[in-house]
This record gives structure tokens, sequence and C-alpha cells, in this order.
């Protein structure tokens, strides 16, 4: 549906209402000229570009509007915070960020992010302990049973 002049008119007062603080001002005649290029194209459009326009800082005058081919009648990409995303073996314990993140962050005293432990388990040594305990268990069980042997005490008596 094409734009007509009431919503031209509307469009306009809305895009000389929503220019930026500090932004160059638009006259009303100069953005009704540059909507009178485009408005055979679809309301719809029209409005999406003229917003995109307004919202534009530094665009000086409202020319772009009427020029499809100017950055106003495309679509932007919403630039949306994107959480980093972490495991928790790349999380630092203490403050949760990354751990680029925090090794970057403020130190201050006695904070200590510090990825590595304060102490350090030995590798397996646990485990070796667990081996040698059943080593010796299964030495134990494939010997037989030593049969007691008389003390030397014994025989003498
Ligand atoms: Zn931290």
């Amino acid at each position: 549906m094409p734009v007509t002049k009431d919503q031209a008119e509307m469009l306009t007062a809305l895009a000389i209402a929503a220019r930026p603080h500090g932004a160059r001002r638009w006259d009303a005649p100069g953005v009704m000229s540059a909507l009178g290029k485009v408005a055979h194209l679809d309301l719809a459009e029209v409005i999406k570009a003229i917003g995109r326009a307004a919202g534009e800082r530094d665009l000086e005058t409202p020319a772009a509007i009427g020029n499809t081919a100017a950055l106003c009648w495309t679509e932007r990409r919403v630039e949306r915070f994107e959480p980093e995303k972490t495991t928790p073996e790349t999380r630092c314990g203490i403050c949760g960020k990354s751990r680029a993140l925090c090794a970057t962050a403020p130190r201050f005293g006695g904070d200590d992010h510090s990825f590595e432990p304060d102490f350090k388990i030995r590798t397996g040594g646990a485990v070796d302990e667990l081996r040698d305990i059943k080593a010796k268990a299964a030495t134990t069980e494939l010997e037989p049973a030593a049969e007691p042997q008389p003390t030397s005490n014994e025989e003498a008596s």
C-alpha cells in the first residue's frame, strides 16, 4: 500500500520528533520531498526506512529517505549482548567470569582468583597406593598359607 499525503505528513512529524538529541534538525519540506520519491513504495517499508534514517545522528539531511540505495533502507542486525559461553573448566570459581576476563580484571588486596589450586595432588598418588594394597592382597592369596613352623624352643624341648 503506497504512502498517502496524510500518512507522509504524519511520518514527517514523527521523523522530525525522532531526531536524536544534538543531531541536526530536519525541516518538514525536506522530509516531505524525500518521502515523495518513495511514496509509491509499501507504507510499512517506508516507515521502517524513515525510522532508521531519523535515528541516524550523522544524517545531516533527510535525503536518504528518498534514496532506496541508502543505508536506512537495509535491515541492520540488532546488536544484542550475548553472554560468553563457558564451561566449569574455563570459568573462575570465585567470580564466575571466563578465565580470560578474570585474569584481566583489576585485583584488590587479598583476592585470589587463581585457577591453579593452592596445593597439588600428586598425579595418581592415591591410585598408586590402592594398587600397592591390592598387589599385596593378591600375593597373600596366591601364596599357600605357611604352616606354623616349630620354633627352636619347641625343638629343644
Ligand atoms: Zn575470578
